[in-house]
């Protein structure tokens, strides 16, 4: 967790936009909760450090709220893409530095992306991924996408890489990706030598492209 307290606001009190306020709430942020439904903001009087009630596609009210003084802002306003991307669209032209944005469907999410939107997360949509790749195999511990084709993989070393370094598995020549840390029980080496030894068991943590993680992923565990 990180110690420094950061001062986020959350627009959109949902089943997203509720559970990214209550997290960072909990971590010690400050976190400013905005819904236009009163009983939202009600209730999560006590999971926020303040909670405000008002639309957010109202541009005068958000300025005056103070909304330029937040440097990072959600927009999780989930069924009502129109407001969700005017809301986006104040944001960046008031020039909050970075805003990340729940995106309902794929068109959503290119509308977001070229109006600036900082990040765009589809929930469903990446959870979905995420669980399938889970699924398809039992080497797969989890999976993060994070560009187009590139992803981080969480791999159980099987037996047939069993006391080898990782100069040995040379996995950047052999499979072209790299083996960022891993978990052996419960330590936690985040800079591998190149003479450390994997054992059964250990959890690597991988980077590359997906084609080349599923190569690894099949020939080399
Ligand atoms: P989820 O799918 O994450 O549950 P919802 O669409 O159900 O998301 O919830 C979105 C929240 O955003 C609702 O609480 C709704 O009142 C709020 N909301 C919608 N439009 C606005 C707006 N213009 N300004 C502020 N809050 C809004």
């Amino acid at each position: 967790m990180s110690k420094v307290k950061k001062q986020f606001a959350v627009i959109g009190l949902g089943r997203f936009g509720g559970s990214v306020c209550k997290e960072l709430f909990k971590m010690g942020h400050e976190v400013l909760a905005v819904d236009k439904d009163e009983d939202k903001v009600n209730e999560y009087a006590k999971f926020a450090t303040h909670a405000v009630q008002l639309d957010s596609t109202d541009e005068k009210s958000l300025i005056s709220m103070g909304i330029r003084n937040f440097e990072h802002v959600v927009v999780a306003i989930g069924d009502n893409i129109q407001a969700s991307i005017l809301t986006t669209l104040v944001l960046k032209e008031i020039g909050v530095k970075t805003v990340w944005v729940k995106a309902q469907n794929a068109y959503h999410q290119k509308v977001l992306d070229k109006i600036g939107a900082d990040l765009v997360v589809h929930p469903e949509f990446d959870m979905g991924k995420r669980i399938a790749h889970n699924m398809s195999s039992e080497k797969i511990i989890d999976f993060i996408d994070l560009a187009d084709d590139y992803s981080i993989v969480e791999l159980l070393a099987t037996s047939k890489v069993h006391n080898m370094t990782l100069i040995e598995l040379d996995v950047r020549a052999n499979y072209g990706v790299t083996i960022l840390a891993f978990k052996s029980g419960k330590e936690m080496n985040i800079a591998p030598d190149p003479d450390d030894k994997i054992r059964e068991g250990d959890i690597l943590i991988v980077m590359g492209h997906t084609n080349d993680l599923d190569r690894f992923e099949d020939e080399g565990l």
